[in-house]
């Protein structure tokens, strides 16, 4: 029998660039591509392009109130004569805006033909018909030319999108009243561990409810995915084959806990007797050290991506965001860069000592504005503490070759 080795340990940045690659190269399911209603698309993945169905803007958009008229015209002091009025949704019926004329013009109403320019209402002294220009500005000035945001046939949204209220807008200003999404990646969550009960079933004083699944399902339909939870596995190494085997009818299998070198950490020699084949063994991180991503022999013929994250709950969470995450996007369609987790950029509420070493993903409360954002450590009893990460909206990032540091200082945090 082989043994489950314990080397291929990575650095955080060589573990995300492994994840990455193989996210790269994944394609969506080409089968079961729905066509919802336009706000149930919302947080999937596009699976063909929004296409400008016609010049955006449609017509040369004012974007101002006020007056348009030739630019030539305002560089003399003469006065305009104010031939009529347009509004936003009227098509204008008078004649070509001539010589020393204007017309009083609304935000959002099409530029009458003649006219090249919008003076600001701020900007023009008016008695009467009798416009007196306030400034001179150049020809263009507050008009959209028609197609200057997309012409006619422009990709607006490509596919693989991941769709937000931006790509809802888009899609609508094109007539769309429904899009088509990829289907959902199924994700097997499997927890493994003899202390572990239901959540509906009293502990005894030594057991454990198994909150990881939930923790996991939660983020699974988060990065718009589909769970699977599965029954709780014994430390038992059949048992966790038998349960690896059943899964790989789905998209990605996700196993919790038993990743360890504890001596009933069975779940990457049950791996391996599948056959496995795995891309780390281990990330120098805190919390997560023991996370394992690899690929199974499917029964098909395509290969089931796997992760084993480690079972204290913030390894777990914290885990699945960095790796798992990534990987389930890909697996869903995403094919934009945004792939992967969010970070943000904060100054530290108070120091942090040095602890050099591994890369620390620390519990914390980010407080932001428009101006400044700070971020406070949340106090922790470590990586099991699931009471400090409830209370937790990121992660402090502390660098493996940190030294001390002191307060006020910017660091990087996970969002999560
Ligand atoms: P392990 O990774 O299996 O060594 O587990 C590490 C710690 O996480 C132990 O204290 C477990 O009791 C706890 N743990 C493991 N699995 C779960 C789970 N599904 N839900 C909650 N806690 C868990
Ligand atoms: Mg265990």
């Amino acid at each position: 029998m082989e043994t489950a080795s314990p080397s291929g340990i990575l650095s955080y940045t060589d573990a995300d660039r492994t994840v990455r690659e193989h996210a790269a190269k994944l394609r969506p399911h080409p089968n079961g591509i729905n066509i919802l209603p336009l706000l149930e698309t919302l947080g999937r993945i596009l699976a063909a392009p929004v296409i400008a169905d016609r010049d955006q803007p449609p017509f040369p958009r004012s974007t101002r109130d006020g007056f348009a008229c030739r630019a030539a015209d305002l560089s003399t002091s003469s006065p305009l004569t104010v031939i009529g009025r347009l509004r936003a949704g009227e098509e204008w019926l008078g004649p070509s805006v001539a010589q020393h004329q204007a017309v009083e013009i609304m935000t959002g109403a099409p530029v009458p033909p003649g006219a090249d320019c919008v003076l600001m209402i701020e900007h023009s002294i008016v008695e009467g018909h009798r416009l007196r220009p306030g400034r001179q500005i150049p020809s263009g000035e507050n008009i959209v030319p028609a197609g200057a945001e997309a012409p006619l046939g422009t990709t607006l949204v490509p596919s693989g999108t991941r769709i937000g209220p931006k790509q809802i807008a888009a899609a609508a200003a094109c007539g769309y009243p429904a899009l088509p999404v990829y289907p959902r990646a199924r994700v097997a969550i499997l927890a493994t561990g003899d202390e572990l009960v239901p959540i509906d079933t009293r502990p005894r004083p030594f057991q454990i409810r198994n909150s990881n699944s939930y923790s996991i399902a939660a983020q699974v339909i988060e990065h718009g995915g589909e769970p699977l939870l599965f029954p709780i596995i014994p430390d038992d190494l059949s048992e966790i084959e038998d349960a690896i085997w059943k899964a790989l009818d789905s998209d990605l299998v996700i196993l919790l806990g038993g990743v360890s070198m504890g001596k009933y950490d069975f779940v990457e020699q049950a791996l391996l007797n599948l056959h496995a084949e795995f891309f780390f063994t281990g990330v120098r991180i805190q919390p997560g050290k023991p996370v394992v991503f690899g690929r199974l022999p499917d029964r098909s013929s395509t290969p089931r991506y796997f992760f084993g994250l480690p079972g204290n709950p913030v390894s777990t969470m914290v885990t699945f965001s960095l790796f798992a995450a990534p990987l389930l996007a890909a697996l869903s369609g995403q094919q934009d860069t945004g792939i992967g987790p969010r970070f943000a950029e904060a100054r530290l509420a108070a120091a942090i000592p040095a602890k050099p070493g591994l890369r620390r993903f620390l519990p914390a409360y980010l407080r932001a504005d428009a101006d400044r954002a700070s971020v406070r450590l949340i106090p922790w009893q470590g990586s099991g503490d699931q009471t400090a990460a409830a209370q937790a909206n990121c992660f402090i990032i502390v660098p493996e070759d940190s030294t001390d540091l002191p307060a006020d200082t910017p660091v990087r945090v996970l969002l999560l």
